[in-house]
């Protein structure tokens, strides 16, 4: 369970980021957010991640408040998190193989199981064959690919993904959007955002719309 509790995020510079935001995510849903450019969705996906302290109020992962961890266990609830963020940049001096092992070298992996977990990431994202390629090779939609592969491949039971499908068709974006209902199908927390709305219509899930730091209707 993720609970955000009237929280609040201020950058340096006084820029009000997210407002008083309270919400819950029960374990196990796909939920998405909605909004523009700057309506605060990084900044949230961030605080949940641990990866932004809020300013005021708390965020609590099955009941643990985040900002009250200390620096020594943060690494291991980072463990139950993928991250696919725009700031995450593939490797390009290690072939795709390598960019998706990283997270398993992190956490200090066996090597026999290891190589099994990414050979079995890279096959579910559709990239079987591909592991000794360098990532430029690969096409903008693979690049993706990649990163969902490299997010997932530790098994984390939350998945969180910032704008996956910006700059992709909507067919491509449809079948990244597919790809993580097959996570959310083995119990997967997910929250993915979105500038586009159009593009979560047809899913039936629950949309967090944010403006401007705030929920709307
Ligand atoms: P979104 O993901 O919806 O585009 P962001 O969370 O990236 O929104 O940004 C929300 C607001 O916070 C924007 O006005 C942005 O300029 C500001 N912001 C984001 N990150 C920082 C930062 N590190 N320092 C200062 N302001 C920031
Ligand atoms: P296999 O099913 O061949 O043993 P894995 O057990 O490594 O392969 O994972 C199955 C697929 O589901 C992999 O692509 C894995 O990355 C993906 N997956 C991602 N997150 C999870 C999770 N939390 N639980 C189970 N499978 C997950």
């Amino acid at each position: 369970m993720i609970q955000f509790q009237q929280v609040s995020k201020s950058y340096p510079g006084g820029f009000d980021a997210i407002k008083n935001l309270s919400f819950e995510v029960p374990d196990g849903e796909l939920v998405f957010l909605a909004g523009h450019s700057g309506a605060g969705k990084s900044t949230l996906l961030k605080l949940m991640a641990g990866i932004e302290k809020p300013s005021s109020g708390a965020v609590l992962l099955n009941g643990q408040n985040l900002a009250r961890m200390s620096r020594a266990s943060l690494p291991f609830v980072r463990r139950h998190i993928g991250l696919i963020f725009q700031d995450h940049k593939i490797l390009y001096d290690r072939n795709v193989f390598d960019n998706v092992r990283l997270p398993l070298d992190i956490i200090g992996f066996d090597h026999a199981e290891g190589r099994r977990r990414v050979l079995a990431a890279l096959d579910k994202v559709g990239l079987a064959g591909k592991e000794k390629l360098n990532p430029i090779s690969l096409s903008g939609g693979e690049q993706q690919r990649l990163c969902i592969a490299r997010a997932v491949v530790h098994r984390p039971s939350i998945l969180l993904a910032d704008e996956p499908t910006a700059n992709l068709d909507s067919d491509y974006a449809h079948d990244i959007l597919e790809l993580f209902k097959s996570f959310h199908q083995v119990g997967v927390t997910i929250l993915i955002s979105a500038h586009d709305e159009s593009l979560m219509a047809d899913y039936g899930r629950r949309i967090l719309r944010l403006k401007h730091g705030q929920f709307t209707a």
